[in-house]
């Protein structure tokens, strides 16, 4: 049978929108050394807004933005939302074999043209050539390519949550010995923010299966308990296979939800230190 003081536990984790899958969690919360966070949605808002259009090879930029968001509202990614606010008319655009490339973009015929809109990577793995200029670009690009040539890029951005650092800070004192960060954004965006927030080390430019790697050999090295805090159907993977996987509740996807140990209702990061310090306490009533 459950101690009674596990029901206490589960009781307070829940009125601070904490929510335990099984009581074990609790306890492997306390044994967490290593704690590994996605950044989009987990750390940042996860929200996107458009900064600037660049127009290249002749492109009408109006022209050029409605292929873009008639590609784009085939996604549900936080980066496909902010181009669908995107005030242009799509009604002659007709889109056809949609492939969504996960942690790259997209792919799709419009108008009997092959589209792409996604990051480098993308791009390169369909021979289109980018100009390097971009490469020196620490931004978040959407680029763009139509019939096999590179036609533009969109920059977008998104703003870390107001805790983000608290939260980073909360953990080192809750007995952490590492924050990891891994991102499928470029890997300058993602050394900038982890720099910022006090993180001990980051990678950026990852495939989920690349996150998921990480993660095995993180929990390969020792016998230290590896979490993970995530919140996008790309981190469903890791979430499974982390020694405890949190993901946020709010904005996050159904199927991280699912997968996850631990919910935070309200998608604060610092509530991850919050529910080390209610497994901390709740141990010591239990023994
Ligand atoms: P994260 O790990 O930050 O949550 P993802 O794995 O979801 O990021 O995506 C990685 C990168 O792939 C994004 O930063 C973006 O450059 C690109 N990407 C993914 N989906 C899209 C999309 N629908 N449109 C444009 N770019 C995308
Ligand atoms: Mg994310």
């Amino acid at each position: 049978s459950i101690p009674l003081g596990y029901f206490g536990g589960l009781g307070a984790a829940s009125r601070n929108g904490i929510l335990f899958k099984g009581a074990s969690f609790l306890d492997a919360m306390t044994k967490i050394k290593i704690l590994v966070t996605d950044k989009t949605g987990t750390l940042t808002q996860g929200v996107f807004r458009i900064k600037t259009i660049e127009v290249h090879n002749g492109w009408d930029e109006t022209r050029f933005m409605a292929y873009v968001k008639a590609i784009e509202a085939q996604s549900t990614h936080p980066i496909a939302k902010a181009i669908q606010e995107y005030d242009v008319e799509l009604e002659d655009l007709e889109v056809k074999n949609v492939e969504e490339h996960s942690g790259q973009g997209l792919k799709a015929t419009i108008n009997g043209k092959t589209v792409l809109a996604g990051n480098a990577e993308l791009l390169n793995n369909h021979n289109i050539e980018v100009p390097q200029s971009l490469d020196a670009i620490a931004e978040t690009l959407v680029l763009v390519a139509i019939e096999d040539q590179f036609a533009g890029y969109i920059v977008v951005a998104d703003a870390l949550k107001a805790d983000a650092k608290t939260a980073i800070q909360k953990l080192k004192e809750a007995g952490v010995q590492q924050t990891v960060m891994l991102s499928g954004d470029k890997d300058s965006i993602t050394q900038q923010i982890a720099q910022s927030l006090g993180i001990t080390w980051a990678k950026g430019g990852l495939l989920p299966e690349e996150k998921l790697r990480e993660v095995e050999e993180l929990q390969a090295q020792g016998s230290t308990k590896v979490a993970f805090v995530g919140d996008g159907i790309n981190d469903a993977p890791v979430l499974a296979t982390a020694d405890v996987g949190i993901a946020m509740g709010g904005l996050g996807s159904d199927v991280a939800i699912e997968t996850a140990d631990v919910i935070i209702q309200n998608d604060e990061p610092s509530k991850v230190a919050q529910a080390m310090q209610i497994g901390r306490s709740t141990r010591k009533i239990v023994w």
